[in-house]
């Protein structure tokens, strides 16, 4: 039988972008290695304790994720950020937790910004157009706004929140909104301005939430949709031209062997389009021998490890009011940690009555060595640094660490353009498409937007329309407790 799309890798790009096909009533089939859905997006519970090992949140202001939030029953799963988070922002500066706000009103009454700063970011909207392809993040920032910015806000940022290095990081790639505002409006300040006003016209609020039961809930809701079949334990070890494909009508035939069979059952499907969400290394891999090029691209993309690690303590051994999300670090300040979120703060219901949960996150293009810390030495680094900042007395009562090898793809050198050159490789193949974290952003919400425009591109080819097709009958009967290979009911 021949099945319209498989997607290989069932981490949230191959389950969003499998969720917004199934819409328009594709028949999606997702064959993932693990025995779980969800790819590096994992909600861990110990002693109380609701943790995750790779996203924590989902910052939002696109219609589009609020749309599937919405149409795939996860709004009632919504768990907000809470009041007390919402409070502040942290940078530590000298050593002191200092909170900041982006927004202009209070940057210029901000003590955080010297005079000098502050002006020379005021003069953003005069600053002409410039730059090029090729553009650090550090150069794109002090270009346009100064060096102030990119040391207290962008440095952090990047290092923080995407384990990369602003200095290598290609500005196009990484901060592709705030450069196709500079080329759009000609300045950032004003073409946010306006977005921010189209925004409040279309009704899409910004919000910061997880799910009740944490970031697994999401990924679990998607592998069950409608119109879904999640194969768990099915991991994809070959492509070729099925017999019969045309350039008009490609198809193409996916070969797995299904690791939960200990005889090793190899299993083939043939397919008109085949989606790639794996890890660079892996598509690289499986699209060898179609695509040599797009291969040898893929396979240079950088990886950077990541450490996660959760401490639980008393609520009576922590000084401070923990009124806020957590803090990021700038490089000035030497840290082992890129940033510490309060979780507790954050989200109701992640630690046990009268605890906190502090989620602390150490490594990335900054600090690659820390990888090879031993596990005591990382804990007892990371608690020393923290216990002057938050006036911590004391050990934790919990601790948990979670190390991921290739933890987020590093967006630098002249990466858009390779991208670009991927895309024109991949093009000659007709039905073989990427939606993973390596093209278009690596944060969920980017990963869901950009499951949208894939599936866009899909349903034109196929000339499907994406308001008027129905929902198919198919249905995927994965359950948590499941681990086994799915069927189509
Ligand atoms: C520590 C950390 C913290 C983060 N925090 C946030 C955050 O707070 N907010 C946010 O928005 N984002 C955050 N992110 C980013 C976000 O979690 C990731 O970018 C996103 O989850 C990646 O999804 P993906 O589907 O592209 O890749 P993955 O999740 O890596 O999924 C790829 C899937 O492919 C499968 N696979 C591999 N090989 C095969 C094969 N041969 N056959 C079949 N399947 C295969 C894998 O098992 C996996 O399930 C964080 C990431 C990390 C690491």
């Amino acid at each position: 039988m021949t099945k319209k799309v498989l997607i290989v890798g069932g981490g949230i790009s191959g389950l969003s972008t499998a969720w917004w096909l199934s819409q328009a009533g594709m028949e999606v089939e997702i064959w993932e290695r693990d025995k779980r859905p969800g790819g590096k997006i994992k909600t861990t519970e110990h002693d109380g304790y609701t943790m995750e090992q790779a996203a924590a949140l989902l910052l939002n202001f696109r219609p589009e994720v609020a749309e599937l939030i919405a149409k795939s029953g996860l709004e009632k799963l919504k768990s907000s950020r809470t009041q007390l988070a919402e409070q502040n922002r942290y940078l530590l500066s000298n050593g002191k937790l200092n909170s900041i706000s982006m927004n202009m009103q209070s940057v210029l009454f901000s003590k955080s910004w010297s005079m000098r700063g502050r002006l020379r970011m005021l003069a953003e909207p005069f600053i002409p157009r410039g730059g090029s392809e090729n553009e650090t993040v550090s150069e794109f920032i002090t270009r346009r706004f100064g060096r102030e910015l990119l040391e207290k806000a962008m440095d952090p940022f990047v290092s923080g929140t995407l384990a990369s290095d602003p200095d290598l990081a290609n500005a196009e790639a990484t901060l592709g909104r705030l450069t196709a505002l500079e080329k759009r409006y000609g300045s950032l300040t004003a073409g946010a301005m306006i977005h921010k006003f189209n925004r409040k016209k279309s009704g899409c609020i910004t919000e910061t939430f997880s799910f009740k039961g944490g970031m697994s809930t999401l990924v679990e809701q998607l592998a069950r949709q409608s119109g879904i079949t999640f194969r768990t334990n099915l991991e994809a070890t070959a492509i070729e031209r099925a017999p019969g494909s045309t350039n008009n009508s490609p198809k193409w035939r996916l070969f797995g062997h299904d690791r939960s069979s200990p005889q090793s059952i190899e299993i083939e499907q043939d397919a008109h389009h085949i989606i790639f969400s794996t890890p660079a290394a892996v598509t690289a891999t499986l699209l060898s021998s179609i695509s040599p090029e797009a291969s040898r691209l893929l396979d240079g993309i950088e990886y950077a490890p990541l450490t996660v690690l959760h401490t639980g303590f008393d609520r009576g051994q922590i000084d401070h009011s923990l009124d806020g999300t957590g803090f990021l670090t700038p490089k000035s300040e030497n840290t082992p940690f890129n940033g510490n979120i309060w979780m507790s703060s954050l989200f109701n219901n992640r630690a046990p009555e009268g605890k906190i949960l502090l989620t602390t996150y150490l490594g990335g293009a900054r600090h690659p060595e820390i990888q090879q810390w031993k596990s005591e030495e990382i804990v007892e680094r990371t608690v020393s640094a923290l216990k002057p900042i938050l006036g911590i007395n004391g050990a934790p009562e919990m601790v948990t660490l979670h190390r991921h090898q290739d933890a987020l793809p590093l967006y630098h050198g002249r990466y858009a353009a390779r991208v670009k050159q991927i895309k024109s490789n991949i093009s000659s193949s007709p039905g073989i498409h990427i939606a993973a974290n390596y093209i278009g952003g690596v944060s969920v919400r980017d990963r869901i937007a950009q499951g949208q425009i894939l599936s866009a591109e899909i349903l034109k080819q196929e000339n499907i329309s994406p308001s008027t097709a129905s929902v198919s009958t198919i249905r995927s009967i994965w359950r948590p407790s499941d681990h086994s290979v799915l069927h189509t009911s």
